[in-house]
């Protein structure tokens, strides 16, 4: 399992990736860690930019991560560093790319699939089983989205 002060500069990476997120788009960002721990992949969320339901953040860092680890389609061994909760989508993406680890920092109560709302990645059903790091940098990382919805909301 990474290390609390890894993941936390991990984090502070992920938090980094966010502005690479659409003007439009909710910041959140994503880095993949390999098991040296090098960064394989950051992206943002580009869901409004890139007009696709799939371009959250964690799909675009997996997708590219997968391109440079170099086992083919799986992520064995790897780390997932994401600011917000992923929602089943992502979580799905995690368990179907064997990602070994995730680690994230806000709670998404109203669509989070990994312990708010879902437990996609710890579901007894599902075989590949993720280990989880809850809450690291949370009050940064909900920082970011608080300040995103205040200026997008009115
Ligand atoms: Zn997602």
């Amino acid at each position: 399992m990474i290390h609390p002060a890894a993941a936390r500069a991990a984090m502070a990476r992920a938090l980094a990736a966010a502005e690479l997120s659409g003007a439009d788009d909710v910041p959140v960002g994503a880095v993949v860690l390999g098991p040296d721990g090098a960064v394989l992949a950051s992206a943002g969320n580009r869901r409004e930019a890139d007009a696709d339901p799939t371009a959250h953040a964690e799909m675009i860092a997996i997708r590219a991560a997968a391109t440079r680890f170099g086992d083919g389609w799986r992520l064995t061994g790897c780390t997932l560093v994401v600011t917000l909760e992923p929602c089943a989508m992502c979580a799905g993406a995690l368990v179907a790319a064997r990602v070994s680890e995730l680690v994230f920092g806000a709670w998404e109560p109203k669509t989070g699939a990994v312990g708010s709302v879902w437990d996609v990645v710890r579901d007894p059903r599902v075989t590949h089983r993720v280990t989880v790091r809850a809450g690291v940098m949370e009050s940064e990382c909900a920082a970011v989205l608080r300040d995103f919805f205040a200026h997008h909301r009115s």
